[in-house]
């Protein structure tokens, strides 16, 4: 399973599936990426898909990331990463603004 961490306007930094200590950078808007695979084949590699999904898992609404995590999550898992991954993206704002509030209270 690869995961996608968003590091910039369309850009992200996703795992290797065969190495986790490995990551590629992914650009969204150029449809690219670092890997080997991408770059001398010109392949759409599993990194770009993970891009993709992670965009994608941007544009749900709050309410419907839970049912949608379980209506993928054993049908398509590469959905259901980037669903959890964005679930745990909004957490933790929830957190750092809970913060926030808790600090300047
Ligand atoms: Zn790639």
């Amino acid at each position: 399973m690869v995961t996608a961490t968003r590091t910039g306007h369309q850009l992200y930094t996703v795992t290797s599936a065969t190495d986790p200590e490995k990551v590629y950078t992914v650009n969204m808007e150029l449809k690219s990426c670092s890997c080997p695979h991408h770059k001398y084949r010109g392949a759409y590699c599993k990194h770009l898909e993970a891009g993709h999904w992670a965009e994608k898992a941007r544009e749900i609404k709050d309410d419907d990331l839970g049912t949608l995590y379980f209506k993928y999550e054993t049908k398509e898992p590469a959905i259901a990463a980037a669903i959890l991954t964005e679930i745990e993206r909004r957490q933790s704002i929830l957190e750092a603004q809970t913060e926030l509030l808790r600090i300047f209270a």
